[in-house]
């Protein structure tokens, strides 16, 4: 292939090695790993190179900061290489994807997020398929966006979700069809067209912005939950049932709604389902959310709607815009 990417490390099950505790990233392993594969120096495949980032991490402590770091490398690589592979941990890939897909402005290049459930260095492992298609569909440069590659499957980065702890099949896009699927070949979705803008590349710097997520069940008291509602959270996603019900009366979850309007906290409403929409009204259970003014998160996964929280605030807009931006799709993350 006659283009060049560039692989960036981050850690994450893939390249990790074993330690006395267990797998565990370790620098310079992956290097030498892939030093011993043949088929990553066959002419099928585009040229590379090798960035690791320093510290390597089980992707669990990821934080936003990693997320600017993965940003400013492909920034300042954006014009030499044709396209960008991101080696990760699968427990919060579906999270990195989503902020970068949002972080990324005006990206015009394939940004290929994978990874493994069993390392590169286990004789029977995941790892080398996923890295291989990642290589080439970031070579081929047909993907215009942050995608996520994970077992013979490209998903669009925010829709994708994390469904099996063991499974090598452990991503699922619920809400909307994969951009491609590998079989013999990468067959494309060309029903999915991919951006295209005049606008120059820009990486918005994301901020470690006070945000969280309460997730409803069965005998939820929520007054336990009025304490957290301080001034300084600037949103919370409220994982609800179905289609955006709560459990209770009205009465139960009002001093909390009314409490976060007044610190200006936006309250985003997600479904606890993998698929299908919220809709907020329809059922009386639902409704005094509506009235309240909270955010609907229509179909975007939880992963999406707290990274677009992130960069929201990041770009320095008032509590009202972000309500407004959360209920828009902005970069492909809401079908309503
Ligand atoms: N704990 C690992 C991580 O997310 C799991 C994995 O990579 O599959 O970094």
């Amino acid at each position: 292939m006659d283009t060049k990417i560039l692989i960036i490390y981050t850690g994450g099950t893939i390249g990790m090695s074993r330690s006395e505790k267990g797998y565990a990233p370790k620098k310079g392993f992956l290097t030498e790993l892939l030093k011993r594969i043949p088929a990553l120096y066959d002419e099928a495949m585009p040229a590379w190179e090798l960035y690791e980032m320093d510290p390597l991490l089980d992707s669990s402590n990821m934080t936003v900061l990693e997320w600017n770091l993965i940003g400013s490398v492909i920034e300042e690589n954006y014009e030499e290489y044709d396209g960008f592979v991101i080696l990760h941990g699968t427990d919060t890939m579906a999270y990195t994807a989503s902020a970068l897909s949002f972080s990324l402005e005006n990206l015009q290049k394939p940004v290929i997020i994978t990874g493994s459930q069993i390392p590169l260095f286990e004789v029977r492992n995941d790892g080398l398929d996923n890295l291989l298609t990642s290589m080439m569909i970031a070579g081929e440069g047909r993907i215009r966006e942050v995608a996520l590659c994970f077992a013979n499957e490209l998903y669009r980065g925010n829709r994708a979700t994390k469904t099996s702890a063991t499974d090598l099949h452990a991503f699922g896009s619920p809400n909307y069809p994969p951009l491609a699927k590998i079989g013999t070949s990468i067959v494309y979705n060309d029903m999915i067209p991919q951006r295209v803008c005049d606008e120059p590349f820009r990486v918005q710097k994301l901020e470690k912005i006070p945000i969280g997520i309460i997730k409803v069940f069965p005998g939820i008291q929520f007054e336990l939950f009025e304490e957290i509602m301080s001034e300084s959270l600037k949103g919370i996603v409220l994982e609800t049932f179905g289609a955006g019900n709560i459990p209770g009366s009205a009465d139960a979850i009002l001093p909390i709604v009314r409490k976060a309007h007044e610190n200006g906290t936006v309250l985003v409403i997600c479904s606890q389902c993998l698929k299908g929409s919220v809709s907020l009204g329809t059922y009386e259970t639902s409704s005094a959310l509506k009235d309240a003014g909270a955010v609907c998160a229509y179909d975007m996964t939880t992963e999406a709607a707290v990274a677009k929280l992130y960069y929201l605030f990041s770009c320095g807009l008032s509590a009202d815009e972000v309500k407004e931006k959360m209920e828009d799709s902005i970069s492909g993350e809401i079908t309503k």
